[in-house]
């Protein structure tokens, strides 16, 4: 038996309603913001995630399913999805409408990483991009709608760490500083860590081991390092956020995995999952759309893992069920009826009513079973009578009951039932 591959899921929607759910509230919520949807492709030039991702960053290092088609080419299945959607803002001359731009999508990643609960090898995401707003007004904007998802599925207690990482002018002081600190202790560090004090020593704030916790934390922070412009973007941000209500805490140990990330980044997390539970992040990246070979555009986005989401309506036990459209189940005696029986379920359809049809050659009480596997609420049950005199006999599966009337008057009846 062949089957998937690992870190892969064959996601049965007619058992789990939560992923629809998820995937219209994303959508409906992005365009009640003003984003409408982009699509890009499932595998890009390599080149377009080394570079802007970060040749030293764990993903590009160890994570991209990076392959040669049969022309030569060296393409990556996406492994993020804002480089995508900047160069895609760049190759069809974006810049050039007015400015800022809302995008969002709902789309495949696929990272080569240990499978776990909630973490998969090709998982699927829904994201923001907001192209072409510098004032902390629009990561005000993205945090925001990011809050409200989080709303609108209904999980709770779930926390918003913000930080600031500022912009290269800045951050490169900042890391003379950190490189200090970290001198002494460097050699206590786990293998990770040495490696990154090198080549990435950002990312040592964020490393998941203990001991190198501990350290981390007496660390000097970013957002007390803060060049002029980066402060007062960081300032206004806070402001903004008190205003709108929207809880936060600084957690300043919060650097995010690309290097394309500048002053603003933030995670969405449930409370007390620690550091592999984050279901949202997302922050500002004012250089990427120049690295790219565009004129300099800021932009700043988030990007959230369906997966995970749906992990933690269920863990949460909420019930998305009964936001899907009740079914009519057809069932017929014989095939004498079935002429009469497709008459009916295409008027159904026509009326946007989701029905099916049982299958030929089973007993009522059989194809009655496999209604009640189906959740039906409404059963309609045609014979030789109900052929002959155009009527149908319509079940109510909940109550028991059931009547037979005129076909037009099904639609009556369905509507007021
Ligand atoms: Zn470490
Ligand atoms: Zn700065």
């Amino acid at each position: 038996m062949i089957q998937r591959p690992r870190g892969t899921s064959d996601f049965l929607h007619m058992d789990n309603p939560h992923w629809a759910f998820v995937e219209s509230s994303a959508a409906a919520l992005a365009q009640l913001y003003g984003y409408s949807r982009i699509d890009t492709p499932t595998f890009e030039s390599a080149d377009l995630f080394v570079r802007t991702i970060g040749d030293s960053t764990d993903i590009v290092q160890k994570e991209m399913y990076t392959f040669e088609d049969k022309g030569g080419g060296l393409l990556t299945l996406r492994a993020e999805g804002t480089a995508p959607v900047c160069r895609a803002f760049l190759e069809h001359g974006l810049h050039n409408r007015s400015l800022p731009l809302r995008l969002y999508y709902l789309c495949p990643v696929f990272r080569y990483e240990r499978p776990q609960s909630g973490r998969y090898r090709e998982h699927h995401q829904f994201g923001v991009e907001l192209l072409g707003a510098e004032g902390p007004e629009a990561d005000a904007e993205v945090i925001a709608l990011a809050c409200d998802l989080v709303k609108k599925l209904g999980l709770e207690d779930i926390e918003l760490f913000v930080n600031s990482i500022g912009d290269p002018s800045c951050r490169s002081e900042y890391l003379i500083l950190l490189s200090e600190y970290y001198q002494g202790t460097i050699n206590t560090l786990c293998n990770d860590c040495k490696d990154r004090f090198t080549r990435n020593p950002l990312r040592l704030l964020d490393c998941k081991n203990e001991h190198c916790s501990v350290i981390a934390s007496g660390a000097p922070k970013m957002v007390d390092n803060l060049c002029g412009p980066c402060e007062s973007h960081w300032q206004k941000l806070l402001m903004y956020l008190n205003t709108v209500n929207i809880a936060y805490d600084i957690d300043h140990r919060l650097v995010r995995g690309m290097d394309y990330y500048t002053r603003t980044v933030f995670e969405f997390k449930p409370k007390g999952s620690g550091s592999q539970g984050t279901i949202l992040g997302g922050g500002r990246y004012d250089g990427l759309i120049e690295q790219l070979g565009g004129k300099p555009t800021p932009g700043i986005g988030f990007g959230s893992g369906l997966e995970r989401l749906v992990l933690n309506l269920e863990k949460k036990q909420i019930n998305t069920a009964g936001r899907a459209p009740e079914l009519v189940v057809v069932l017929h005696h014989g095939d004498e009826c079935v002429p009469y029986a497709m008459e009916v379920i295409n008027h159904l359809r026509s009326k946007e009513i989701p029905s099916v049809l049982a299958s030929s050659g089973k007993s009522i009480k059989a194809q009655m079973r496999y209604a009640a596997s189906l959740q039906a609420k409404t059963v309609i049950i045609l014979g030789e009578d109900e052929v002959n005199s155009r009527c149908v006999t319509v079940k109510d599966m909940l109550e028991g009951n059931q009547e037979t009337i005129k076909f037009e008057d099904l639609n009556n009846y369905l509507n007021t039932s």
